[in-house]
């Protein structure tokens, strides 16, 4: 996978900034300009109703139409090429499965983490977009338990695709990548095929994230210049919910694993893994940091090659469960700001849908956001919530990467410590010097 971002891509393109930046000023630029027409323009003068309901309006909209356009086909493509790899190898055995089980547990406990402590924050509480969006909130329908398990299985693959029913999707491309990968080489044209139109769709999100700023200036000036500056707080408040519960699942989540399954003291684990954390930080990229990750696991930490080989490059593609935090907060954020209330069978649609998200998501800047409109679309949530938190999410990306490569990590302590392939006396001791970033591995 191109670990290049949409941030880093095609230099030059936006002048001496990247694109974080303009999209940050964008942010900015729609703040200012929002509450400026809000205190200086009466809301039913001409002026307003042409230059903020309906310019930004239209604009703003159009922006996130983009954003859904990629949504079905990019995780379809996604999701059948890392099954389609994981169906041929011949790790799918014992270490495998077992890795796969802990990554999904892992999303899982992060998804429910955030959705709890998203009650707590109550992030949207205070903001009525509702009020001020001319569309209309679809309560999500009720649905029995048996009936939102039932909903997972596709009766009809086209209609869940034109439908956005993505548990449905994501099933479908699941199988399909697993038959696939099982078929190996008899079905290598149609493999070449789901592979080149991944990368398709990777340059796609490039091409709709170059309008980001100014979706991002429209929808935010369309916003604060309806409701005025009170929509700043619930944006605070859902940023450091969110940076809380990354916090937590490291600390907690984490620490409860390595102690109780990988038998390792969680305050070295976390010493050794800083510099790790921190270059996922600063990239915002789950690929990008492979190559340090497994170094780091490898000498410093004691796991065996044989298994970081594997475990690393697998959960950087189906592992994100700070990318999984991050779209539990959004959701408890935008049914709060837009009036939506979820039911228990919603939340159970959440925590399914984010886990599998999670999966589909690729181990780069920026592509959570993207998921997390699937995550939406599965409870009918408006989108709109999604721009709003658009123009703070850099900081959260970052954020939540380290988290990412974090847990991908821990879960290969863990299945390397049950099957034997973890070295104690290299965890146990000081560090080892690194090796020279040039003779590591490139991830692919
Ligand atoms: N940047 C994240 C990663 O590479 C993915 C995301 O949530 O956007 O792990």
């Amino acid at each position: 996978m191109d670990a290049s971002a949409p941030d880093s891509a095609r230099p030059g393109r936006f002048s001496k900034f990247g694109l974080t930046t303009w999209i940050f000023i964008g942010l900015l630029a729609g703040i200012l300009f929002g509450v400026l027409c809000n205190l200086m323009l009466d809301a039913e003068s001409g002026l307003f109703q042409v230059g903020v309901n309906g310019i930004c309006f239209v604009l703003g909209r159009g922006f996130v139409r983009l954003m859904q356009m990629l949504v079905v086909p990019l995780v379809f493509a996604s999701i059948v090429c890392g099954a389609a790899a994981l169906g041929s190898g011949t790790m799918l055995g014992r270490i495998g499965g077992a890795a796969i089980v802990l990554y999904l547990f892992s999303t899982l406990l992060a998804v429910c983490l955030a959705l709890l402590l998203g009650q707590l924050v109550a992030p949207g509480v205070g903001l009525d977009l509702g009020a001020i969006t001319q569309l209309e909130v679809k309560p999500a329908a009720s649905s029995t338990l048996a009936e939102t398990f039932l909903n997972i299985i596709p009766a009809n693959v086209v209609n869940a695709m034109s439908t956005g029913a993505m548990l449905q999707i994501i099933v479908a491309a699941m199988i399909l990548g697993y038959v696939i990968g099982s078929l190996g080489d008899e079905v290598r044209t149609v493999r070449q095929f789901f592979t080149e139109f991944n990368t398709i769709m990777m340059r796609m999100v490039l091409f709709v994230f170059a309008f980001a700023p100014l979706g991002v200036f429209c929808l935010t000036a369309h916003t604060f210049a309806n409701t005025g500056l009170a929509a700043l707080v619930p944006l605070a408040k859902y940023a450091s919910g969110t940076l809380l519960a990354l916090a937590l699942q490291l600390a907690l989540v984490y620490s409860l694993l390595l102690v109780l399954i990988a038998r390792l003291n969680p305050q070295r684990f976390f010493r050794k893994m800083l510099p790790v954390l921190g270059f996922a930080f600063s990239t915002s990229s789950s690929n990008a940091t492979i190559p340090l990750t497994m170094e780091t696991l490898e000498r410093k930490i004691g796991a065996s090659p044989r298994i970081t080989s594997f475990t690393i490059p697998l959960g950087a593609t189906i592992n994100m469960d700070g990318t999984a935090i991050m779209q539990g907060m959004a959701v408890v954020f935008t049914a709060q700001a837009f009036g939506v209330n979820l039911e228990f069978s919603d939340y159970l649609t959440v925590i399914l849908t984010a886990t599998m998200a999670s999966i589909g998501t690729a181990g780069v800047p920026g592509v959570g956001l993207i998921t997390l409109s699937m995550v939406f679309a599965s409870i009918h949530l408006p989108m709109e919530g999604i721009a709003m938190i658009m123009g703070i999410d850099r900081l959260i990306d970052m954020t939540r990467t380290a988290v990412n490569v974090t847990g991908d990590a821990v879960v290969t302590c863990c299945v390397a410590q049950r099957n034997g392939l973890l070295d104690r006396a290299v965890f146990d001791a000081e560090d080892a010097p690194a090796a020279p970033l040039a003779t590591l591995p490139v991830p692919q």
